[in-house]
């Protein structure tokens, strides 16, 4: 009776065995055979000989020739691991975790053993992990705890041409890490810096070495400009969508940059409904969005092939720019525009809105079509229009609040008037940070400015010095577990899911979390609910709640709680809500905005004349005198987004110190 169980074992057995080697090693040769292929394959021996020689070595190459995940393994083969970590910095979480993912699966290893990654609050990394991609921000963070960056053998400073803030504090604090071990006679810290677009003059002087051009290999791109300028730039790009649907060859791939989130998947929507009618059921288009908001599955999704006769299109953000390379693109459409942070030096608050983009990137993002074959790029845009943009892209550091990077620099010890920029901020942004790190108790200013305690602790969380005070004066309002809370699901977008067919349902299941006090207490309110269900998956459904923000905010809270617990806070709990709001005041006291006659409401730190959000839950009810916001938005008209009441009182009682704030 035995037998057929045997027989059945022996003959799986006997298929399976000679299959799979089959399998793997023709997965393995498509891979080496696409490693080989790429521009940067060629100059392995050039890079790597380069950075024997020198420190510091920078690579300039189109985007898409292999630099972010094939440089990583040449080192890794040349040994630079043996005595330390690889380290990889990457501008966003969303291509640290894609590429890590990526050269993982080029080594045939599991992601976090050999690759890993370190974004803010997630750490997928191993006591093994030889390769480590991490965004800018967490690498300077390791920076406040280990100047010298003792734990990396070399540092590579990817997408160099981003210039975010975080990177630029980078390239000194590398630069000066370097002069340190050195000095100390330790162990040299190789750097390589790479870009797609760097000013390799300016970059050069300021590491003092020469560059490396790595010649890459691309096809022409045709390009196309509208004739005509757009009002709804959204329309123009559905409209060029369908007519290259029309007229060209279906393995043609479209990529469609546009600005945000909220645009890209409403776009998606209308094009799969639009698909669907035109071609009577079966669908030859299929829609993927890649943003950084969206979650890691989903964001991998867009490398999968589709099916023959089925057309890719992926509808991105800037990050599909030069981060992320998707093979297959023939067509990019570009609608012109990218969302960017910016501030006015008076009034020191950073502003979220849609900007030009510069024609530096204008050409970048038509550069995507050309990758595997020629291309077309058509631009939403005139050429008349195209005029009117700038070169190139400022330097985020010229154009964000300083408040965090002046806080982060002190905790290092640094003088912002003795740091070694790329680019130096602006002397007016610079003095109202230390302004207003005055008022927020982080440091005390004078003739040299030193960080306070608090301030110390501030820097413990990788959050904006506002987000830090609440958690650190929490306790002393007695609301600690509720203000956790609070700044997790702050520091996750999208709690609320709005469906445009489903709208009113929608409205009326997140009903019950309102609070008549405003944004901030209604989603603590979903959060506690959140917090207490046990079937996660089916209430969030149910109640129109993005259940993957939600489990995100629930992450972050427990690493802020750990933070917090490191820290010594008292883990109190209060049911007072005005204690809530005082507290949240205590913290966002630069974000108070006062009712005007004309229904307007007036910021007291900028004069900036705004309206509540309309998905505020204080959208068209009454309109309270006095309120405080976290988030300021400018699309056609400015908003404050995240809004909650407060009272003339508390002003003079919790923060005295804001002044000329008119009482009602
Ligand atoms: P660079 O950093 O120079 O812009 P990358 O190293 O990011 O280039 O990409 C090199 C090549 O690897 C790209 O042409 C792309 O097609 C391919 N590639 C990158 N990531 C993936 C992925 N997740 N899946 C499939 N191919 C990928
Ligand atoms: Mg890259």
């Amino acid at each position: 009776a035995n037998s057929p169980v045997i027989e059945k074992k022996t003959h799986v057995a006997q298929i399976k065995h000679p299959m799979s080697p089959v399998l793997l090693t023709s997965k393995r040769t498509s891979i080496e055979q696409l490693q080989k292929s790429l521009p940067v394959y060629n100059c392995r021996q050039r890079i790597l000989k380069e950075l024997e020689l020198n420190d510091t070595v920078l690579i300039m190459s189109e985007t898409g020739s292999g630099k972010t995940t094939q440089i990583p393994q040449f080192l890794l083969q040349a040994g630079y691991a043996k005595n330390g970590v690889i380290g990889i910095t990457q501008p966003r979480r969303v291509a640290a975790i894609t590429v890590a993912r990526r050269v993982a699966q080029e080594l045939s290893g599991n992601i976090g053993d050999t690759v890993g990654y370190t974004v803010r609050f997630e750490d997928c990394t191993s006591k093994n992990t030889k390769i480590r991609f991490v965004t800018d921000g967490v690498l300077l963070r390791e920076s406040i705890r280990d100047r010298l960056l003792l734990k990396y053998s070399v540092i590579i400073l990817d997408e160099a041409h981003e210039r975010t803030v975080n990177a630029d504090l980078l390239f000194g604090i590398v630069k000066d890490a370097q002069k340190e071990r050195r000095k100390q006679r330790l162990a040299n810290l190789k750097v390589v810096v790479t870009s797609a677009t760097m000013d390799i003059d300016h970059f050069g002087k300021y590491f003092n070495c020469k560059g490396m051009y790595l010649e890459g290999r691309t096809y022409p791109v045709r390009v196309m400009h509208a004739k005509e300028e757009h009002e709804d730039y959204v329309h123009t790009v559905l409209v060029t969508l369908f007519h290259i649907h029309r007229t060209t060859p279906r393995n043609h791939d479209v990529l469609i940059f546009l600005t945000g989130q909220e645009e890209i998947e409403s776009l998606a929507h209308q094009i799969r409904q639009l698909a669907k009618i035109d071609m009577t059921g079966t669908t030859d288009l299929r829609v993927f969005t890649l943003y950084a908001q969206l979650s890691q599955g989903k964001q991998l999704e867009c490398f999968l092939p589709t099916p023959v006769n089925v057309r890719k299109v992926i509808l991105a953000t800037n990050i599909a720019e030069t981060s992320i390379t998707i093979p297959g693109i023939r067509c990019v459409i570009d609608c012109g525009f990218v969302k960017e942070k910016s501030y006015n030096t008076s009034d020191g608050l950073d502003v979220l809105k849609s900007v030009r983009v510069s024609r530096a990137q204008a050409w970048q993002r038509s550069g995507r079509a050309g990758r595997d074959a020629d291309g077309t790029c058509y631009r939403a845009y005139t050429k008349k229009e195209m005029d009117s943009f700038t070169d190139a892209t400022q330097p985020e550091i010229l154009r964000t609040n300083p408040t965090s990077m002046v806080l982060q620099l002190l905790a290092l010890d640094i003088d912002c008037n003795n740091f070694d920029f790329l680019d130096a901020p602006l002397e007016e942004g610079l003095r109202s940070a230390y302004k207003s790190l005055d008022a927020l108790g982080a440091i005390k200013s004078g003739s040299v400015s030193h960080i306070t305690p608090l301030g110390r602790q501030m820097v413990q969380y990788p959050l904006d010095p506002k987000y830090s005070k609440l958690l650190l004066t929490a306790s002393s309002f007695g609301c600690m577990e509720e203000i956790l809370s609070l700044v997790s699901v702050l520091s996750s977008d999208h709690v609320f899911v709005s469906n445009s067919d489903k709208n009113e349902i929608a409205t009326l299941a997140h009903a019950k979390f309102q609070s008549k006090h405003g944004d901030h207490l209604t989603l603590l309110n979903v959060f506690n609910a959140f917090s207490k269900t046990e079937k996660p998956k089916m209430w969030s459904h149910d109640n129109y709640l993005n259940l993957r923000s939600l489990t995100y905010a629930r992450n972050v809270r427990r690493q802020l709680a750990e933070i917090s617990e490191r820290l010594n806070l008292a883990f109190n709990s209060s049911d007072d809500i005005e204690m809530i709001k005082k507290c949240i005041l205590n913290g966002f006291f630069e974000n108070i905005a006062v009712l005007q006659r004309d229904g307007f409401y007036l910021t007291v730190s900028g004069n900036i004349r705004a309206k509540i959000h309309p998905s505020s839950v204080l959208h068209g009810k009454y309109k309270p005198s006095y309120i405080l916001f976290t988030e300021i938005v400018q699309t056609e008209q400015t908003f404050l987004r995240q809004v909650t009441e407060i009272s003339f009182e508390w002003i003079t009682e919790i923060v005295p110190f804001v002044k000329n704030i008119p009482s009602r």
